[in-house]
């Protein structure tokens, strides 16, 4: 059995839903397809949310009426049969029943969640309607019965196994077995999510769960490049990554990947693929244990990171210094990206500011503390690089013109980070691209 994850653009047109079907048709061994929301909804329905919490009901009404709208057209273009799309536009109208019901009550966290797992409640229920016009053969899996998190918000994937392989033992006779991304139940039972980009999560732990064949992650576009395609023109595919190479660049910036999406295929050495929906023959990324080759692979950018600097004179050769700068972040539950250190000062950086002020005052108790807000990590990945000849050179080489605030070597081997102003990103990666691949 293989996993199938199809992602917001994959899903969110008629026509690329009818071509993920065309795709099933070409399956030799049975695949559960793990669906994301419809490109932008999440997004809606975050803005939704957000405006009922601040009191702004009627900003949350329009954005429900306009997503209803989208809806409605989508199954119209989609289905032909007039019972099956009665059908479908029962399940829509159930789902925005739900939402404008949730404008009349009071709202709260767990509520939150509810309205954010709506988006792959309905494009699942959607798309099974489709295959049921198509006259497949099928079922629906539904994620809350099987994917949970703990106390921790981590997926236990023992659990998930368990309750998995009891539907599945229900449905042995199915060859197409579709399931909601992203959503989750919590240690309370309540409906919980993955967090952002996460339908990549919930394939990963699937296929972990279930020792899949492959892990298919189907995208808009052909594979993990080796720069970011948003910002830089000329990029190219990566034939093959390790998982290690693959995580570092998930968790530094490439959004193709959510970067906790590795961590469950590499522990059960379950292969993944990085394939384009609008290109179903280009190869794509093969990620596996080994690394195919050593050297420079991709480059990535992080986002809103901010750098906090504590500077001690009491820090000069006194041990345990360390240790209680790191439990000032343990106890906010901040964790810590790059970090360097001299004698007298370190600086380190988070991306993570919902406790700065409170990190800020007790790390206040240690020393002359300085933050600056709106950085950017640039990470170089590759097999070990670090060993790599000429790269601090090459790397150094291809941005002179731009300051650079802290640097990471040697931590990992397949990483080299720098830490850079928010506005200098786009030149960097620009010129990297050009030094560091020959790419102009
Ligand atoms: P999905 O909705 O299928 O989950 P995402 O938008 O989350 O898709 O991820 C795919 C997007 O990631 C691409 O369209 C691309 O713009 C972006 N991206 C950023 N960095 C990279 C990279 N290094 N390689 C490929 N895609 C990247
Ligand atoms: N729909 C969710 C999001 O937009 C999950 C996903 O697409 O992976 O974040
Ligand atoms: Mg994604």
């Amino acid at each position: 059995m293989k996993v199938m994850k199809f992602g917001g653009t994959s899903v969110g047109k008629p026509e690329r839903m009818k071509q993920i079907a065309s795709l099933l048709t070409k399956q030799t061994e049975p695949a559960i397809v793990v669906l994301s929301a419809f490109s932008g909804t999440t997004n809606g329905l975050v803005e939704i949310g957000d405006n009922i919490a601040k009191g702004d009901r009627h900003s949350a009404l329009q954005i429900i009426n306009n997503l209803q709208a989208h809806y409605e057209n989508f199954i119209k273009e989609l289905l032909t049969r007039e019972d099956l799309y009665n059908k479908a536009k029962s399940i829509v109208d159930e789902h925005f029943d739900f939402l404008h019901i949730i404008l009349k009550i009071s709202f709260s966290e767990a509520l939150s969640k509810d309205i954010l797992a709506q988006g792959e409640l309905l494009s699942t229920k959607i798309f099974c309607t489709y295959l049921e016009e198509l006259e497949w053969s099928h079922v629906l899996l539904p994620a809350l019965e099987f994917m949970s998190i703990d106390e921790n918000e981590e997926p236990q994937i023992g659990s998930i196994r368990t309750k998995l392989t009891a539907l599945l033992n229900q449905h042995k006779d199915k060859k197409i077995l579709v399931t909601q991304g992203y959503i989750c139940r919590n240690a309370k039972g309540e409906v919980d999510n993955l967090k952002r980009g996460g339908s990549d999560f919930t394939a990963s732990l699937i296929a972990a769960a279930i020792g899949a064949s492959v892990c298919e992650i189907w995208t808009d576009i052909d594979g993990m490049h080796n720069n970011d395609p948003r910002i830089v023109k000329k990029t190219v595919p990566v034939e093959q990554l390790s998982f290690d190479e693959a995580a570092e660049l998930a968790y530094f910036g490439a959004k193709i990947l959510h970067p906790a999406s590795i961590w469950p295929a590499q522990q059960y050495k379950i292969p993944v693929r990085l394939l384009n929906t609008m290109d179903p023959d280009a190869k794509g990324t093969l990620i596996t244990q080994e690394a195919a080759s050593a050297g420079v692979k991709a480059v990535a950018a992080k986002d809103n990171i901010i750098a906090i600097k504590i500077k001690s004179g009491r820090m000069l050769l006194a041990y345990g210094f360390l240790r209680k700068v790191f439990e000032i972040f343990e106890k906010y539950k901040t964790s810590i990206d790059m970090i360097t250190t001299s004698e007298v000062a370190v600086s380190l950086t988070i991306d993570n500011a919902t406790h700065l002020n409170q990190i800020v005052k007790e790390l206040e108790a240690l020393g002359r503390v300085e933050v600056d807000e709106n950085q950017t990590i640039i990470s170089v990945v590759g097999y070990r690089i670090s060993e790599t000849e000429d790269i601090v050179k090459k790397l150094f080489g291809s941005i002179r013109n731009i300051p650079v605030r802290m640097v990471s070597y040697g931590g990992s081997r397949h990483n080299i980070s720098l830490l850079v102003a928010a506005e200098n990103k786009n030149q960097i990666l620009q010129q990297l691209n050009k030094g560091m691949f020959g790419l102009g």
